[in-house]
């Protein structure tokens, strides 16, 4: 199948705003196997859609055009292509009333230019727009097709994936790779690359693509076969064997972030957690709230920055604060303690370390972390040095805790 795209926009053209729709379109009907023979970009102008959209339709099959579907006076698509194909403008009561809905679900009256909106050429199928108000439009031409998409990208996307993927393979285009994300923390790329680089070498159509972020390094293991399902099957064997390589610092297979992990850890074993945060200012807090139903195991959590809070809220001995320093692994096994008691919780989860730029010495430089774990019959503490500046350290302070926890609650925190 050829596939022209076309996108429609001053503001592509002009430079203030990049055409990433092109890119979006060309990778998903690409891994269909699709043959994109050209993209086009056009300005807002009648014409010039028009002039577009006919030369696309003498060269492919399929042809996708995104913007231009708004309610407002300089958005012509559907017109320009209604005339072309010689079809009336309908009124469609059901998108009618969906965009009505839009509005009033928010409280808002339906200005009434949109109902432009529900406008669509006769005989086009629509696609429905769960984010905003303009639907995607099907219009069969000949033995092609000329779908009609929204600019807004967080509009168009969910209408190439929840519809037009699954419509094109339906005709007969299928895709034949599938891909799998394994989550890692705590390991650097290059560390990830020396472990997995002989298997993955002897993995055939198989890529592994490096996704680095301050928290932790993701891999997006891609794996083509004859069918999808052999392409499953390849990818899943991948992701073992690149998985038992990473273990026990991949904390998840699939895309949940590390506190979902272990916010399912927690209330699969109907435990509770509270933390005492010193350089991280509340971040780990913010983390474990982030989850919905948060409150089934976070008991609560303590900023405590300066010394005296330590020892008031957290019963940190001043002796200890002397003689090892704020920043030191006792300290942050008493402050896991001390949050522990004070909440009740099952498990007191602390942070204490140098976020910079300031406040380093030669024996304690910035980005020296401990984070500990205490609980009933143990506790447990690490040292990290994290470089990355101040929001780094904190980011990967936060989520060295976390880790902890995780490998706490799973039994496998010595290995
Ligand atoms: P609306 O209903 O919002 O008017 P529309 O279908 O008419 O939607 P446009 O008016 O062309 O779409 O664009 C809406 C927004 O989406 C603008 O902010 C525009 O910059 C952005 N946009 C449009 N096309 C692209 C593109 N190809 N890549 C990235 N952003 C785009
Ligand atoms: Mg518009």
């Amino acid at each position: 199948v050829k596939v022209e795209i076309i996108t429609i926009g001053d503001e592509l053209l002009d430079g203030t705003r990049v055409d990433t729709n092109t890119a979006y379109l060309g990778s998903r009907l690409a891994a269909l196997g699709a043959e994109i023979v050209r993209a086009t970009t056009v300005p807002d102008s009648a014409e010039a859609v028009r002039d577009a959209i006919e030369r696309a339709l003498e060269a492919a099959d399929l042809v996708v055009v995104t913007g231009g579907l708004g309610p407002t006076a300089d958005d012509r698509t559907k017109e320009v292509a209604a005339r072309l194909q010689g079809r009336r403008l309908v009124l469609d009561e059901e998108i009618l009333a969906r965009v009505r809905e839009h509005f009033e679900g928010r409280g808002a009256r339906m200005p009434e230019v949109n109902v432009a909106q529900a406008m669509i050429p006769e005989g086009a199928r629509a696609i429905e727009n769960r984010v905003g108000t303009a639907p995607g439009l099907v219009l069969e031409h000949g033995d092609g097709l000329l779908v009609l998409l929204p600019g807004v990208p967080s509009e168009m996307k969910p209408m190439v994936d929840g519809y037009l993927v699954p419509f094109l393979e339906g005709r007969g285009l299928r895709r034949t790779w599938e891909e799998r994300l394994l989550r890692t923390t705590g390991l650097a790329e290059s560390e990830i690359a020396e472990r997995i680089g002989p298997v993955v070498k002897r993995l055939a159509r198989t890529d592994v693509a490096y996704l680095p972020a301050t928290t932790g390094v993701d891999l997006r293991i891609t794996a083509r076969g004859g069918t999808r399902k052999e392409a499953a099957k390849a990818a899943d064997r991948a992701l073992d064997v690149i998985a038992a390589k990473l273990d026990p610092y991949v904390y998840a297979r699939g895309g949940e972030s590390l506190e979902e992990v272990v916010a399912y850890l927690l209330v699969m074993a109907r435990r509770s957690v509270a933390v005492a945060e010193s350089c991280t200012g509340g971040r780990l807090g913010w983390l474990l709230t982030r989850v919905p139903g948060s409150s089934e195991y976070f008991a609560g959590g303590v900023v405590a920055y300066s010394n005296d809070l330590k020892r008031r809220l957290l019963g940190v001995r001043a002796a200890t604060l002397k003689t090892a320093g704020a920043v030191s692994q006792e300290v942050a096994i008493e402050m896991a303690r001390g949050v522990r008691a004070k909440a009740r919780a099952d498990y007191g989860v602390a942070i204490t370390g140098i976020a910079g730029p300031g406040g380093g010495s030669p024996e304690k430089p910035v980005g020296l972390v401990y984070v500990a774990v205490h609980w009933d019959g143990g506790e447990l503490s690490v040292e990290h040095r994290f470089g990355g500046g101040r929001d780094g350290v904190r980011e990967r302070a936060a989520q060295a805790a976390l880790e902890l926890l995780r490998r706490v609650l799973l039994g496998i925190a010595d290995d």
